[in-house]
């Protein structure tokens, strides 16, 4: 779906031009002479374009802001007379941001199509916000920090000197060297506000080298040019910079716009972090803390392909513990349920980093051992009985749960090319996530129920399959 933009500008002439650029850019346009007349269209929008004229005040914006209820869509304004007052005045009035009326359109195309991803992770963060307090769920902290770190690069000494006295933040002063060392100690920065041009900055390697480094990848990036230069801030935009600003900008304008991108950076660190936590719950047993089975099938896919490429042999241990209704049945289900963490602390204290170990459900694990022999699986095998067996769960200050378990041992031996042959494809994919993923489970539980049959608390292998 094109993104929509709505333009407000008395002056129809302004307002063909501009629609006529915005439209062959493929965004879908509405117009208004005013405000008022925008709201019989009664849409949504993503952004504003709101045409100022010499003649109105900035206070426009805001009043236009307010009329037609689009409080939370980023506000682009193209000034008749862009004077830097003015220019404060009309971001403080609610502009995102002001750009001279006869920029080029490069440049209006590119500062529009930052804020329009700004608006997006602004909606996105509301959105995950209504359907956590839906779940119930606390809203996610912002991490407010009322001080942060700004790094200037390449910055002429005054304007630095500027920034330290205007900005509330700590203003570090970086050479390019630093940012390249990844910050040479310094603490990560929050922000980063480059020069375009002196003191040996050059963008087209800066910018991209900022962006591609884990310690700023995600910090945002102002870049200052020369009034006469918009085809270096157009170009900024282009490798990725947040935001620009002339370089004569006040330290008042620079304040509202490093505190404008330090909040969306906030913000997209709580969608990241949500994402984050997302990805956990999905794919973690809450009771336990492990991986759950859908996390395991799914690894289990990629780790057959890998052992496929590699032609390496991984192991696969289904664990079952022994009598478990009966630990229920004499001692409760919240002893049950304790048992079962006790459980899955003893398997992941006796595992390597590399292992995997998820709850399969209910009284059962998943171990699944990459780049394993037999020799090996079997050894691993044994010690997990013992670490579950050898001594009884302690609950609270004087229960012992004496607990075992019983384990079946599989070793999956990939020949993608027997495989090919054998399913009658030569789509691996298809092969590795149906028959053979399921043909050494299967092998594992027949080890499990061999196991079981052969008197408990024991570890019994299936012969190497080769699949
Ligand atoms: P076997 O040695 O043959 O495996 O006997 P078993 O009793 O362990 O096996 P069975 O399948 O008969 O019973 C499994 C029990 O595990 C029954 C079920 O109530 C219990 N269980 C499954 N999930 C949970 C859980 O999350 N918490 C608790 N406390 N018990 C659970
Ligand atoms: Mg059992
Ligand atoms: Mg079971």
């Amino acid at each position: 779906m094109p993104k929509t933009v709505l333009v407000i500008d008395p002056v129809p002439v302004n307002r063909i031009r501009l629609a006529a650029m915005l439209e062959a850019a493929h965004y879908a346009v509405s117009t208004a002479s005013d405000a008022s007349e925008s709201l019989r269209g009664g849409r949504d929008f993503d952004l504003v374009v709101i045409g100022l004229l010499i003649e109105q005040a900035p206070s426009f914006v805001q009043n236009a802001i307010t009329q037609t209820g689009l409080k939370d869509v980023p506000v682009l304004c193209l000034d008749s007379d862009p004077s830097p007052l003015r220019r404060l005045l009309a971001m403080k009035a609610g502009a995102r941001d002001v750009l001279s009326r006869s920029a080029p359109d490069g440049l209006i195309l590119a500062r529009l199509r930052g804020l329009l991803r700004d608006g997006e992770a602004e909606r996105e963060c509301d959105r995950r916000r209504m359907t956590a307090a839906s779940f119930g769920f606390a809203e996610a902290a912002t991490g407010f920090d009322a001080q942060c770190r700004i790094a200037c690069v390449g910055l002429p000494e005054e304007t630095s000197a500027m920034l330290q006295a205007s900005l509330p933040h700590k203003v570090d002063v970086l050479e390019i060297d630093d940012v390249l060392r990844d910050g040479a100690g310094m603490p990560v920065p929050d922000a980063y506000v480059l020069a375009s041009e002196g003191d040996g900055v050059d963008l087209n390697n800066l910018l991209p080298e900022i962006r591609d480094r884990s310690h700023s990848r995600h910090a945002p990036v102002l870049v200052l040019h020369a009034p006469e230069r918009p085809d270096i801030a157009t170009h900024a935009l282009a490798l990725g910079a947040n935001d620009i600003a002339v370089d004569v900008a006040s330290g008042e304008e620079l304040d509202l716009r490093i505190n404008a991108m330090l909040r969306l950076k906030r913000l997209r660190d709580v969608l990241r972090r949500s994402d984050e936590q997302s990805y956990r719950m999905a794919a973690t047993d809450p009771l336990t803390g492990l991986y759950n089975r859908r996390y395991a099938e799914a690894y289990l896919g990629d780790l057959f392909f890998r052992a496929a490429e590699h032609q390496a042999d991984f192991a696969l241990i289904i664990l079952d513990l022994d009598h478990f209704k009966s630990i229920n049945d004499r001692y409760g289900h919240t002893t049950g349920d304790a048992v079962l963490q006790e459980v899955a602390y003893r398997l992941r204290d006796n595992l390597r980093a590399c292992d995997l170990v998820s709850r399969h459900g209910g009284e059962e694990f998943l171990i699944i051992l990459p780049e394993t022999d037999q020799a090996v699986a079997t050894h691993t095998a044994e010690r997990l009985r013992k670490a579950i067996g050898a001594r009884p769960v302690r609950i609270g200050d004087d229960l012992d749960v004496p607990v075992t378990a019983s384990l079946g041992v599989a070793i999956g031996r990939v020949d993608a090319v027997g495989s090919r042959r054998r399913t009658g494809t030569t789509d691996v994919e298809e092969m590795a996530a149906g028959v053979s993923i399921a043909e050494v489970f299967d092998t594992a539980d027949a080890a499990l129920y061999r196991a079981k049959m052969n008197g408990r608390n024991r570890v019994e292998l299936s012969g190497a399959e080769t699949l």
